[in-house]
């Protein structure tokens, strides 16, 4: 086994610039072109590692090996139980190796190690889901109205999956495709946003070490409208399975159209938490703040505009500023830290562009909207929990994915229109409702346009549940069976009991 991306584990303390290869049928390469860039440390802004830059060349090589391990019998043969023995095996793998992959990907991103530890102990349960259910994928004997006729289905794998990853949970958002990919039987070539590709990196050889077979996972680095393209744009690849930007994920629909590659798409949000005024405030507030200031707002499911009801606004505002003005901004490395920094100074930049404009749209800032001055987080890209009050639902910082940590904060005075305003934006991936009411709660539930309604809670996920979005915010499932069906094609197999073939221009 190639140690090569191993390494940094051993200069983590270091300044020392690791490097990092491309990854190509069981192979560490260098990009075709020669090329590298760096990948920088968001809580200090320096570069930490180097990564290989790859292109159209090196997708194809990676695609053309990916599509021979999926036909080579080292892989095609294997049982659907030893496929998922394999899974399972990196379970194992990933769970030894938790607080390793969580400390880089802190360093790579700056999310906090506190949620990472929690992130890189829950992936090998997405391993472990989907290695179960390997070999259960079951095709169906249907009952034909033809009585000399037997016919099953078949459920099979795809062939190469192509899996485009953001920056914001990269491993885990990996794990979400992957293991679901493989369980089916189909190889795949990963591309990992260009800002946050070294947790992937160092999960490849704990992949190796499960027992995969070369070409059977495969990682191009570099950037997205280079390699993501390629890798869209390529015959060979019969699916993308995609996370990312509305924007980036119509160019993938496009270019997949071409080819006609199937294609899924998890894409942003604006996700409305809703609190009527017999909710538990306390529990709301907890909520609230989960959806919008946990990893700095930097997640697709954000609840980023906020619907107060008339009554327990003044209240529920002052407790969320009296909350914000606590939270512990700081290195993510540390435990106690609560919010670390925005993960790309791009981002950072947007953040401040969306607060300037929605001063000038006449929402009334109540709190943050700037950087932290304290001289520890001045070389960080830090950004202040940040309220807006006065906000009406056509300002565009309650229509457009801010992705950062900065509230809109709206009131209604009834179900009927919250619902409205709850709709009215061209997203639908999540949505919060807040109220002791069981009845209200399922109704209100039915009527939002969201691929995930959270009652009286916020911001939880498994593999057993299925994850997309309504609207803008994509199509397809990740997680739970219904991705499975994301991953599988389905043969119908016709048998002729009788042993004769009759008049052969009759359609039967
Ligand atoms: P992005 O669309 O810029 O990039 C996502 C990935 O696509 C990256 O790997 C990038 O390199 C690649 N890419 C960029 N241009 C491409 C192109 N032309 N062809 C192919 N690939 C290309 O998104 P981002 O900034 O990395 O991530 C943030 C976005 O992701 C937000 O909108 C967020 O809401 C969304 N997101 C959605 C989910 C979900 O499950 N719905 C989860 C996390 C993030």
């Amino acid at each position: 086994m190639d140690l090569g991306a191993f390494a940094p584990l051993w200069f983590m303390g270091m300044t020392e610039i690791k490097k990092y290869k491309l990854y190509i049928n069981g192979q560490w390469e260098e990009a075709a072109s020669g090329k590298t860039f760096g990948t920088i440390n968001p809580y200090t802004g320096e570069v930490w590692a180097e990564i290989a830059e790859g292109d159209e060349e090196d997708v194809d090589r990676a695609v053309r090996a990916a599509r021979k391990a999926f036909e080579s019998p080292d892989w095609k043969r294997l049982t659907p139980t030893e496929r998922g023995n394999l899974l399972r095996k990196l379970g194992d793998l990933v769970k030894d190796h938790a607080e390793r992959l969580a400390q880089i990907e802190t360093r790579d991103n700056g999310k906090l190690i506190r949620e990472m530890l929690i992130q890189t102990r829950l992936i090998p349960q997405w391993c472990y889901y989907y290695a179960g259910w390997a070999d259960k994928i079951m095709g169906e004997v249907i009952p034909l109205e033809k009585p000399n006729i037997f016919n099953y289905t078949l459920r099979e794998p795809l062939g190469v999956v192509g899996a485009i990853v953001p920056w914001n949970s990269p491993l885990l958002l990996t794990f979400w495709k992957m293991a679901p990919a493989l369980a089916t039987g189909n190889t795949i070539v990963i591309k990992p946003s260009e800002h946050t590709s070294a947790s992937l990196l160092e999960l490849v050889p704990l992949i190796e070490q499960a027992g995969f077979p070369p070409g059977v996972v495969n990682v191009v680095t570099g950037y997205g409208e280079t390699a993501g393209a390629a890798l869209t744009r390529h015959h060979l690849v019969n699916k993308i399975a995609f996370t990312g930007g509305v924007e980036t994920g119509k160019l993938v629909a496009k270019n997949a159209a071409n080819h006609l590659a199937r294609v899924s798409l998890e894409l942003g949000g604006k996700s409305p938490n809703i609190v009527f005024p017999d909710a538990n405030l306390d529990n709301a507030v907890n909520g609230i703040i989960a959806g919008i200031f946990a990893a700095s707002g930097q997640t697709c499911i954000a609840g980023s505009r906020l619907f107060l009801h008339e009554k327990i606004h003044q209240e529920v505002l002052e407790r969320l500023i009296d909350k914000a003005s606590k939270i512990k901004m700081g290195d993510p490395s540390k435990m106690e830290t609560e919010m670390g920094p925005i993960a790309l100074k791009e981002q950072l930049d947007k953040i401040k562009k969306y607060v300037e404009i929605g001063l000038q749209e006449g929402a009334k800032l109540v709190y943050g909207g700037e950087q932290p001055t304290e001289p520890e987080l001045r070389k960080g890209w830090f950004f202040k929990p940040t309220i807006f009050t006065g906000v009406q639902n056509h300002m565009r910082i309650a229509q457009e994915e801010i992705f950062g940590p900065v509230l809109s904060v709206l009131t209604f005075r009834d179900e009927e229109e919250v619902i409205r305003l709850a709709n009215d934006t061209p997203y639908g991936l999540g949505a919060g409702i807040w109220t002791q009411d069981i009845q209200r709660a399922h109704r209100v539930a039915r009527e939002i346009q969201a691929g995930t309604v959270w009652i009286n809670t916020y911001r939880n996920i498994s593999f057993a549940s299925p994850f997309g979005g309504y609207k803008n915010s994509g199509y397809g499932r990740e997680n739970g069976p219904e991705v499975l069906r994301e991953y599988t094609q389905v043969k119908s197999v016709w048998v002729e009991l009788s042993g004769t073939v009759p008049d052969p221009f009759v359609m039967r």
